[in-house]
């Protein structure tokens, strides 16, 4: 099964395929779905010393995890206003606490096993593309009072040192925020979980779940696991096997494209190794990779399915928008990938029934909130915490089926619309 031809991708076939499952296997947790959220489950129950087994369609990360723009920061994809309104001050406050450690669990992991060819670079810089200098000045003094998390203001003229779009305003830097080759840091979670004794199945998609007993036991194609718990974290790819599951969160792509490489003209237009993400709801992402050589540039959100024709060329379009010096830099390859969100936007964390563990829905913000809810799943499944409890307000709601999509859809050309007439009131 190979991967989706990405920017990760090339060195794909120097790692080992996994078998498929071909037999009755017997595990104290199976965990389906071998993204960022079953690794990481699996990899905490591994250290706990259970006997984990992990089943995946296709191969490791090859859904959202092993595509996505590689920024790591704390946060979800609600903001902390809607947190707040749905749990109140509080939990709101230890939700985003777990956010920030959901990112230090990949600093950690990352510095802990080594991985291999991450190519992790610290740092990401929000912008803003109108006046904000109050508000990101606010939201700098809320994080260092609340969490003790310092983010850097910088000014408009700092901001066009590194960065020369007239577009931008102000920005807010983050030291402690990086970003990494995805893809890679997921074939690391797979190796430790194998070197603590965990089985990775790969090209075995889980068909049904049944109940024996007091275990789960979900059957594919070749054979079946029986295991205490089971675990699913199937994310935007979630299949009518996990009915409950399928109709409590909406698909959403998403896109990226690599450029050409041309590290004479991108320095014309960036100039700084940070993560940029240009701070509208639903906008730009991109980083300089392969040393400054190319630029990676990530955006648009839609409900459609099928990719677009023309990906790369609406990728390019609105990196020129930005950058019109970049005219002539050409696209390498453009792709797409799936992200779950629930109505709510927050992570779905919980038991569905005895034995019964769900670790889905976690958006565009999906590589700290990832690690963060493998390891309340792991914790709980071992007796070591309720801290997945925090989650339950978020429940499995229902997207709301074909309405839901087309609210979805609005929803953002909506957002879109809004950003357009700030921005031109500006450039008026
Ligand atoms: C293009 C793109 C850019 C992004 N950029 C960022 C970013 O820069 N920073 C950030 O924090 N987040 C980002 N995200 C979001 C982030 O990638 C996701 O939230 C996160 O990877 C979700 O992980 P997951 O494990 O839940 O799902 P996935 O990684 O999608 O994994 C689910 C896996 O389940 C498997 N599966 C499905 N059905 C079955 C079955 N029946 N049996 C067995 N296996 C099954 C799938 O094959 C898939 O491999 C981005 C997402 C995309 C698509």
């Amino acid at each position: 099964m190979p991967y989706v031809e990405t920017y990760y991708g090339p060195a794909a076939g120097a790692e080992v395929q996994r078998p498929a499952l071909r037999r009755r296997l017997e595990a104290d947790v199976c965990v389906v779905g071998g993204g960022l959220a079953g690794l990481t489950a699996a990899l905490e129950l591994a250290r706990r010393g259970r006997k984990v087994c992990l089943l995946e369609a296709e191969r490791i990360a090859w859904g959202a995890s092993g595509r996505n723009g590689g920024f790591v920061s704390p946060g979800y994809s609600a903001s902390h206003k809607t947190i707040e309104r749905q749990v109140g001050p509080d939990d709101a406050k230890s939700l985003h606490r777990l956010s920030i450690e959901g990112a230090a669990a990949v600093a950690a992991n990352l510095d802990g096993l080594g991985v291999a060819d991450v190519d992790r670079v610290d740092g990401i810089l929000s912008t803003s593309r109108y006046e904000a200098t109050a508000e990101l000045q606010a939201r700098r003094d809320w994080l260092e009072r609340e969490f003790d998390h310092r983010l850097e203001f910088r000014t408009r003229a700092q901001m066009q040192e590194v960065l020369a779009s007239p577009r931008y305003f102000q920005g807010l830097y983050n030291p402690q925020g990086f970003h990494l080759n995805p893809l890679n840091y997921a074939r690391g979670l797979a190796r430790e979980i194998e070197r603590l004794g965990g089985e990775l199945f790969e090209a075995s998609p889980a068909r049904a779940l049944a109940r024996d007993g007091a275990s789960g036991v979900v059957v594919t194609d070749g054979g079946q696991v029986r295991a205490k718990d089971v675990v699913i974290a199937c994310g935007g790819y979630t299949g009518g096997w996990a009915p409950r599951l399928r109709r409590s969160y909406l698909p959403i792509a998403t896109y990226v494209m690599l450029t050409k490489p041309d590290k004479a003209l991108i320095s014309r237009a960036i100039r700084t190794t940070a993560a940029i993400g240009d701070g509208r709801r639903a906008g730009d992402y991109y980083r300089l990779v392969d040393g400054g050589e190319r630029i990676l540039w990530g955006g648009k959100i839609t409900t459609r399915r099928t990719q677009p024709r023309r990906l790369g060329q609406l990728l390019h379009q609105s990196m020129v928008s930005t950058y019109p010096q970049l005219a002539d830099l050409q696209v390498e390859m453009a792709w797409s990938g799936l992200m779950a969100y629930a109505r709510h936007l927050m992570p779905q964390i919980g038991r569905l029934g005895e034995g019964l563990w769900y670790c889905t829905a976690f958006g565009g913000h999906g590589l700290n909130t990832t690690a963060i809810g493998g390891q309340l799943v792991a914790e709980a499944i071992a007796g070591d915490s309720d801290r997945y409890r925090l989650f339950e307000p978020f429940g499995l709601t229902w997207n709301g089926g074909l309405a839901g999509r087309g609210a979805v859809q609005g929803a953002y050309w909506a957002m879109q619309a809004t950003d357009r007439i700030r921005e031109r009131r500006l450039f008026q």
